[in-house]
């Protein structure tokens, strides 16, 4: 396992858990496996600390992840603003994870940033902007969850959560890796795994909980987007995916149902880019842009400079304030942009 925080930082962390009564945990809009995995372990493990915790998301998570311990207490910001502010307001202590900006919590950023206790970013993205007061920030790791893993055990503590806050921890870093089949290569990843075995995790029954237990109307999603709604441009080993809010009410699709369909088209053989262009339910003319690649090929530099987002190398995202036709028509200037990678 690897020591994540100096001594000193590792006595600043503990003074910021002691001084604290009240903690507000959050992450990033559109919360993933990582987002609420994370949250909700850092959340049982401060109760257990004798804190008042409560997790704060911005906005709705897929229901791929509603099993999840804990999770019927996690607040919806968008949907709750009124009864969430006051208790954001009081709270001492802010834990923020998987997001490394905070403008990554759009609504719910004005709310957080008002309130001027002291916050700790836990996070694996690129460039940690500057607004909290402990940055524990490490993008070579797979998941926030795995920063968690490595800081539970530098505080000796690893050995003792309870299955729940494994089971959590360990749902995280499976969805940010596909079930450990991108971006988990470090052999420490699997000393993590191992360790929340030995917490008493049924990693088998998380997978089935996450990967493998779908939605009608999701399964038919999948279908109809490959068979009629995947361009694919062989030359450029680049494919575009298309979903509009009529197609989505057609379908009966909720917003989780559309969780990792950006990902097949890289299945393809050859295939080194893929784009997923969804309008956003919750904001008419904004089209949300999420980019996969495999290999080299940077996303989050296409991203930053053609879609207003960001993210890793093979996993980034963005939004354009557009209708759907002329998002695409982007994408396509992107792709050309960038033919000389993807050839
Ligand atoms: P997704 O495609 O799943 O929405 O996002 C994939 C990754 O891209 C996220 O984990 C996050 O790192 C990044 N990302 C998504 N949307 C944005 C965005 O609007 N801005 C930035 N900077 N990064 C984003
Ligand atoms: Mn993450």
């Amino acid at each position: 396992m690897e020591k994540i925080l100096t001594e000193e930082e590792l006595s600043k962390f503990s003074g910021m858990i002691d001084n604290a009564r009240k903690v507000v945990v959050c992450a990033h809009v559109s919360p993933d496996g990582d987002a609420i995995g994370s949250t909700l372990a850092l959340k049982h493990w401060l109760t257990r600390k004798g804190k008042q915790v409560m997790v704060v998301v911005p906005n709705m998570f897929p229901d791929f992840l509603r099993w999840m311990p804990g999770v019927q207490d996690v607040k919806v910001f968008l949907k709750h603003e009124d009864k969430v502010e006051p208790l954001v307001a009081e709270a001492d202590l802010f834990i923020i994870t998987d997001l490394n900006d905070s403008k990554r919590m759009m609504e719910m950023e004005a709310c957080v940033l008002a309130n001027p206790a002291p916050k700790i970013m836990i996070d694996h993205h690129l460039e940690p902007a500057d607004f909290c007061q402990l940055v524990i920030s490490r993008p070579d790791m797979c998941a926030s969850a795995e920063v968690i893993c490595h800081l539970l055990y530098q505080l000796g503590e690893l050995e003792h959560i309870t299955s729940d806050e494994a089971t959590c921890l360990y749902a995280a870093m499976m969805c940010d890796t596909g079930a450990f089949t991108f971006n988990s290569n470090r052999a420490v990843v699997y000393e993590c795994i191992s360790h929340l075995l030995n917490c008493g995790i049924d990693k088998d029954k998380i997978y089935r909980n996450v990967f493998w237990t779908y939605s009608l109307a999701r399964m038919r999603l999948t279908g109809y987007l490959l068979y009629v709604k995947m361009e694919v441009l062989p030359e450029l080993h680049a494919s575009i995916i298309t979903l509009t809010n009529k197609e989505r009410k057609m379908l009966g699709v909720k917003n989780g149902d559309t969780e990792g369909i950006v990902n097949m088209p890289l299945q393809i053989s050859g295939m080194r880019l893929s784009v997923f262009l969804s309008e956003d339910t919750e904001h008419a003319g904004v089209v949300k842009v999420s980019l996969r690649s495999v290999d080299d090929f940077p996303c989050n530099t296409m991203s930053a400079q053609f879609f207003n987002g960001g993210g890793h190398k093979n996993a980034s995202g963005g939004r354009l304030a557009c209708g759907m036709d002329e998002a695409v028509q982007k994408v396509r200037e992107a792709i050309k942009s960038y033919a000389h990678l993807l050839k």
